[in-house]
């Protein structure tokens, strides 16, 4: 562990840590914004979710790229060096997250994984927005367990 500069570190524990990054929060409010209404990292439900619509049974994760290792995602890159220790943390999330959503779907609660790199298009693209705002409210309303909406 002694390897890794003082600043990775940081990066590191602040993402461990943090609960109210800004893509949730930003999620967070044009949800309440539309009129759903929710609570936040319920530690009543697996895995903490972000968000948690009660009503509509439903969990949502806001991943970011790189520490959820979003597949086929320009955030989502190994670092060239030490790469063995990236790939083990990388893939104890991943785990983490495959573990949670199984655990989800037995449970019969819908699961909504919105990545990083949708949101940041979101922020920037209003009718991107509007057509992703519509996605979401479509699934909470069907029968479907399971989304993920990433900006691929
Ligand atoms: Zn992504």
């Amino acid at each position: 562990m002694d390897k890794y500069s003082v600043e990775i570190r940081h990066e590191m524990m602040a993402a461990v840590k943090s609960k109210n990054t800004s893509p949730e929060v930003f999620l967070r409010k044009l949800l309440f914004s539309r009129g759903f209404r929710y609570r936040t990292n319920s530690s009543k439900v697996e895995g903490h979710p972000d968000i948690w619509l009660a009503r509509y049974n439903t969990a949502i994760f806001v991943n970011g790229c790189f520490w959820h290792g979003h597949e086929g995602c320009s955030n989502f890159r190994v670092p060239k060096s030490n790469v063995e220790f990236w790939e083990t943390k990388f893939r104890k999330n991943i785990d983490r997250d495959k573990r949670i959503k199984a655990d989800l779907k037995t449970q019969g609660i819908k699961e909504l994984v919105v990545w990083e790199c949708a949101i940041r298009r979101m922020r920037k693209d209003e009718s991107y927005r509007n057509e992703i705002l519509e996605q979401i409210e479509g699934f909470l309303k069907s029968a479907d367990q399971y989304m993920e909406i990433g900006n691929l």
